[in-house]
């Protein structure tokens, strides 16, 4: 066990025969890993099991063998295929019961929108002898904790946003309650971009850095939105590990400073409005092949209303003649996917819509539709701008899913930037 002063170790188990089988990608793990490892407590070996009693039982036997925390992820549903509860209240040797409160919690869940409690959802409510019942507020599986003379054993659903939530609304606090002494007090500093690829930003941070940049630990988290550096000082008291930090984002500033936003939800589009409240500025959208993702993703957020009317998602070339005032002409003259269309669009929903911003985006999402001149991933995007208009053109790679995701974004970043620097904050 990590006594006072020794390394927590952790060993991740993730279970589901998807998961051998390459059906589902192993999140999770990754998830669990970087958390982990945020907190101070490395994984030190991860097993993949299938749906299977002695399976499970087997890797969780090995991970209290090697680690002094062991976290299991799936198994946890309502179907027959979900064992990982009694396989290890079993191996622990830990009689299973009903607990009474949790199925009255799970039964008013249901009958809070209508339904009744399926019958087999009432296995969700077994609870091994002693073992802490974390609630699961995003589903209906709860995570268990067993605290054993070998360990801690952590069992957390499979659905990642279940996991996610359980890991952060619950397990951080039973882990810092349970190892907080073992545990180096760890600070961070996040920083986030868009719009540059992960190679070129790691070349320019890196060749700013101080030769010395002492115990700071800089992490790149790419995904189809942009990269985010994560500056980690661990074993530090807060003061020195704050200084460090200081000094190593003043060195790398200049690297970032072009592409980064600030969000605490690390959402760009969040950016954007609070960009946009502060100008007192009103946003519309004019989408054809993102097809309403930038609306989304700014009406993800709680409060966009008093930023955004509203979009218009033009697909077919007659709706952005009828409802965005797009030029037939030009439609003719330029081709759908063109600079002009695009300016066009965000004027016109602008103009429409009463905004005093408008972003409008078209391009090829494929995987048909490509041509020499325009191969697919080809997105024009413009920002108007009280009447004026910024234009950008970029020629994305990857499936559909990800030209659209990385259209929105740029959209979104083209707007943050047209508005910082056509605008003054206002008095
Ligand atoms: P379960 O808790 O086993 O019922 O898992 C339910 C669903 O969660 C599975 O069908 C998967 O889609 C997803 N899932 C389970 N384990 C993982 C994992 N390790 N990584 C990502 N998704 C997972
Ligand atoms: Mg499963």
């Amino acid at each position: 066990m990590g006594g006072s002063g020794a390394q927590v170790r952790a060993v991740l188990v993730t279970v589901g025969d998807e998961l051998l089988l390459g059906q589902t990608v192993d999140s999770n793990a990754a998830w669990l890993g970087r958390e982990l490892a945020a907190m101070g407590i490395p994984v030190v070996r991860h097993y993949t099991v299938g749906d299977e009693v002695a399976a499970i039982q087997q890797a969780v036997e090995w991970g209290l063998d090697a680690g002094d925390l062991v976290v299991v992820s799936g198994g946890l549903g309502p179907t027959p295929d979900d064992m990982t509860r009694d396989a290890v209240a079993d191996l622990l040797k830990r009689p299973v019961h009903i607990d009474a409160g949790l199925l009255d919690r799970l039964k008013a869940r249901f009958a809070a929108r209508g339904y009744e409690l399926p019958r087999s959802n009432e296995s969700q409510a077994k609870v091994p002898e002693g073992a802490e019942v974390l609630d699961n507020e995003v589903g209906t599986a709860p995570g268990l904790v067993f605290d054993t003379e070998r360990g801690v054993v952590v069992l957390l659903p499979g659905p990642p946003r279940e996991l996610k939530a359980l890991f952060t609304g619950h397990v951080v606090r039973v882990l810092r309650r349970r190892f907080g002494d073992a545990l180096p007090p760890v600070h961070h500093r996040v920083i986030h971009t868009t719009g540059i690829a992960e190679s070129a930003l790691t070349e320019e941070v890196e060749s700013l850095l101080p030769a010395n940049r002492g115990p700071v630990r800089i992490a790149y988290l790419p995904d189809l939105r942009g990269v985010d550096l994560r500056l980690t000082v661990s074993g530090l008291p807060e003061e020195e590990a704050r200084a460090w930090l200081e000094r190593v984002e003043t060195a790398i500033l200049p690297a970032v400073r072009p592409w980064r936003f600030d969000a605490s939800s690390g959402d760009l589009a969040e950016a954007v409005l609070t960009l946009l409240r502060q100008r007192r500025m009103s946003l519309a959208t004019a989408e054809s092949c993102t097809g309403g993702l930038v609306a989304k993703r700014l009406t993800d957020h709680a409060g966009s209303s008093d930023v955004f009317v509203g979009g218009v998602v033009a697909y077919a070339n007659e709706l952005k003649v009828s409802e965005l005032e797009v030029d037939p002409g030009v439609i003719e003259r330029a081709g759908a996917v063109s600079e002009e269309v695009a300016s066009a669009m965000a004027k016109g929903v602008a103009a429409r819509l009463g905004a005093e911003a408008g972003i409008g985006v078209t391009g090829i999402a494929g995987p048909g539709g490509g041509t020499v001149e325009k191969p697919v991933g080809t997105v024009w995007m413009a920002a108007a701008i009280e009447g004026k208009v910024r234009t950008r053109l970029e020629r994305f790679v990857g499936g559909r899913a990800a030209v659209r995701e990385r259209a929105a974004q740029a959209c979104l970043a083209l707007l943050l930037r047209s508005v910082e620097t056509m605008t003054e904050p206002p008095g």
